[in-house]
């Protein structure tokens, strides 16, 4: 039988590469399982200002690849591969990466991450980081004294909308119903923000451009008369799903899938199965936070495994 590892890590963005650091200098010997997307989200994002050590800030892709190799540094093992299945019974944990192979664990950091929800245009792919952005504190800033548009109602919509209207002359909000899902509270600063335009009943046709985002051209479900809107940016902020379907039935989660773990710490319901990063965060979701949580799992799965005598 293969041998025991000490600290399987599944998921290589801040959450996962900061655990590994931590754990590796702990002497877990982890190793990381990166997931479909080595890296994370951040790979996907352009330049990185609001991570503390970067005073020039940082491109993402970067970004990730500095904390690779500092986890790699102190003997992180790092393997390209995607977990499909987990047995979280315990007290040796199984899982089981995409080419089947069976490995056993005493601990586990879930690190899995959430990717952000698309609106499914050819022109969003196209137009990715060259206008489009789905997160307005990571890029808000790139568009300071630019005219934008965000799409979405949800409580995530309306902070990014409120936060936007304090960088941009003007934001229009894109909601395709005639009421908004976000919270009364949240909704009523988006109306109080005399710069958010808020479009009823309005969907995201196309968005326009070449080389970057020119304007969106939108459509009335109602009236279905087309229009288009000249921005320079378009933030879609409709949701998140958390990377957490392989925990069904394992882990507690809330009902959007996000890990539920006991408030302040990185215990899940399960002994020696540990939760960090966005997985377990719908609120706050930056790279910063995820790192810090990240942390807070190898800190929390070292205590464990010399409580059971592991290590
Ligand atoms: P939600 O799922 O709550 O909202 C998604 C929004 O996007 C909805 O208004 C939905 O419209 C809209 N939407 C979905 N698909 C499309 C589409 N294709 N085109 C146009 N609009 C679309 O996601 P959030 O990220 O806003 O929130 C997730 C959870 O996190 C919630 O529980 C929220 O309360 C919480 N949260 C809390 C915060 C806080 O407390 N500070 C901050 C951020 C989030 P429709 O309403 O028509 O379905």
């Amino acid at each position: 039988m293969a041998d025991i590892l000490n600290c399987v890590i599944i998921g290589s963005g801040p959450a996962g590469y900061t655990a590994a650091v931590y754990a590796a200098r702990a002497g877990m010997n982890p190793v990381v399982y990166t997931g479909p997307e080595p890296g994370g989200q951040l790979m996907i994002t352009t330049d990185v200002e609001n991570y503390p050590g970067y005073p020039e800030g940082v491109g993402g892709p970067q970004m990730m690849d500095d904390f690779r190799k500092q986890a790699e540094r102190f003997g992180t093992q790092i393997k390209y591969e995607m977990i499909s299945k987990v047995d979280l019974t315990g007290p040796v944990h199984k899982i089981w990466t995409e080419s089947d192979e069976e490995i056993s664990a005493h601990s586990v950091i879930i690190s899995t991450g959430a990717s952000a929800k698309w609106l499914g245009l050819e022109s969003e792919q196209r137009l990715m980081n060259k206008g489009v952005s789905a997160c307005a504190v990571c890029d808000g800033f790139f568009f300071r004294g630019k005219e934008v548009a965000l799409v979405g109602a949800g409580d995530t919509a309306a902070e990014e909308a409120t936060y936007l209207a304090k960088l941009c002359p003007k934001v229009h909000m894109l909601v395709r119903r005639d009421e908004m899902r976000a919270s009364k509270i949240m909704q009523e600063r988006v109306m109080k923000a005399e710069n958010i335009i808020v479009h009823w009943n309005t969907e995201t046709v196309e968005i326009l451009g070449e080389e970057e985002v020119t304007g969106v051209k939108v459509i009335n479900n109602k009236t279905n008369i087309e229009s288009k809107l000249d921005v320079d940016g378009l933030f879609v902020a409709i949701g998140h799903k958390p990377n957490t379907d392989i925990f069904k039935n394992w882990i507690d989660m809330d009902s959007t899938g996000y890990l539920k773990v006991v408030p302040g710490t990185s215990l899940t319901n399960r002994e020696g199965v540990f939760a960090s990063g966005d997985a377990a965060d719908k609120v706050y979701r930056q790279a910063v936070t995820a790192a810090g949580t990240g942390c807070m799992a190898a800190l929390d799965a070292e205590r464990y495994l010399t409580e059971k005598g592991v290590i």
